[in-house]
C-alpha cells in the first residue's frame, strides 16, 4: 500500500501539507482536519485567498454546468484564434502546451461526450451544493444567499438547446426551469427596461451567491481557532521534496516544510509546480 493510501485510510492520522491557501486549499484543510490530520497550509501570499478567489464573481451556479466542449463551440474557435471575439484573448495560440490541450479539448466536442461531461459536472456541482450545506454547520459569515440565477436567451436555437438540456438536468435532480420572457420579467422587473428581444430564459432557484474571499478568510480563522491547522504564509514554494516515489514536503525560499503527505491546490500555478 502506498504511503498516501495508508495516510488517508480512516484509521491513520498524519501531518498533511496543503499547498495553496485559496478556497480549494482552505476547504480541503477543513476536511483533512475533520478526518483527524494535522494540517499546514502553505502559500506565498501574505493572506489567504490571494489567487483567483480574491475577487471572483461569487456565483454558485450549480445548475449551469453545460460542457464548454460541445459541437456548437467548434464554430466559434476560428474567431477566438484570430482574436475577433472581444471576450476571449489567447496570448500565444500556437504554443505546444495549448496545442496539446486543444487537441484533447477537440476530442470532447462530440454530442455524446458533451452530454456525458455535462452530467458528470452537474453531479459534481450537486454534490458540492450538499457539502456546502453541511459545511454551514460551522457558522461562517460570507453573505451566502439563495438568490437564484436567471440567464436570458436571445435566439430560438439556443432556447431549444436549453430546453433539451432542461429535461436531462431535471432527470438528474437539478430543478431548472425554462421561462418565457414575460415570466422572467415577473421574477426580475428590471427586464422591462432592458433592450431585447429575448426568446426566453433559463432559471434555477437553487443557485446561490456568496463572497468567496470572506468564506475562505472566515474558514481559515475558524480552523486556526478550532482545529490543528496552521498557516505558513509568505512561503514561495520552489519545488516538492521527493523521497523515492513519495512526496513529503515542500522546498520554499530558504527552508523546507516536511510532513507525511502533500496536496497541491495552487490553482492556475499547479501544473507549473508539478512539472518541476
Ligand atoms: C474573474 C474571475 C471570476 C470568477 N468567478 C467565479 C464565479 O462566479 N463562481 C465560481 O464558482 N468560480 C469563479 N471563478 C473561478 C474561481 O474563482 C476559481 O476556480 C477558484 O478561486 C480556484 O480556487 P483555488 O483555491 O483552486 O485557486 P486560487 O484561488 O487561485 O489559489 C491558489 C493559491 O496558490 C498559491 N500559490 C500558487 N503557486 C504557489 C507557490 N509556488 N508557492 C506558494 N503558493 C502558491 C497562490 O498564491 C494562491 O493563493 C472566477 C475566476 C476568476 C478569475
Amino acid at each position: 500500500m502506498t504511503k498516501w493510501k495508508r495516510l488517508f485510510n480512516a484509521q491513520s492520522r498524519g501531518h498533511v501539507i496543503v499547498l495553496g491557501a485559496g478556497v480549494i486549499g482552505v476547504t480541503s484543510a477543513y476536511y483533512l482536519a475533520r478526518a483527524g490530520h494535522d494540517v499546514t497550509v502553505v502559500d506565498r501570499a501574505d493572506h489567504v485567498t490571494a489567487g483567483a478567489g480574491y475577487a471572483n464573481g461569487g456565483q454558485l451556479s450549480y445548475s449551469f454546468t453545460d460542457a464548454l466542449a460541445n459541437p456548437a463551440f467548434l464554430k466559434k474557435i476560428p474567431r477566438f484564434l484570430l482574436g475577433l471575439d472581444p471576450a476571449v484573448i489567447i496570448a500565444n495560440p500556437f504554443n505546444s502546451d495549448l496545442l496539446k490541450w486543444g487537441a484533447s479539448f477537440l476530442r470532447q466536442c462530440t454530442g455524446k461526450r458533451a452530454q456525458e461531461n455535462s452530467i458528470k459536472v452537474l453531479n459534481l456541482a450537486l454534490r458540492s451544493s450538499a457539502m456546502l450545506e453541511e459545511l454551514l454547520s460551522v457558522t461562517l459569515d460570507f453573505s451566502c444567499r439563495r438568490a437564484g440565477k436567471l440567464v436570458l436567451i436571445r435566439d430560438n436555437e439556443s432556447l431549444d438547446k436549453a430546453a433539451r438540456n432542461y429535461h436531462t438536468k431535471r432527470e438528474h435532480g437539478c430543478k431548472t426551469e425554462i421561462l418565457s420572457i414575460e415570466q422572467a420579467s415577473v421574477l426580475e422587473p428590471a427586464l422591462a427596461h432592458m433592450p431585447g428581444p429575448y426568446a426566453g430564459a433559463v432559471y434555477c432557484e437553487h443557485d446561490e451567491v456568496a463572497d468567496t474571499r470572506a468564506f475562505t478568510e472566515e474558514l481559515a480563522r475558524w480552523l486556526m481557532a478550532h482545529k490543528k491547522v496552521t498557516f505558513e504564509m509568505g512561503q514561495d514554494v520552489q519545488s516538492l521534496i521527493t523521497r523515492g516515489n513519495q512526496i513529503d514536503g515542500v522546498r520554499c525560499n530558504g527552508h523546507d516544510i516536511v510532513g507525511d503527505a502533500v496536496v497541491v491546490y495552487a490553482g492556475a500555478w499547479t501544473e507549473k509546480l508539478l512539472a518541476i
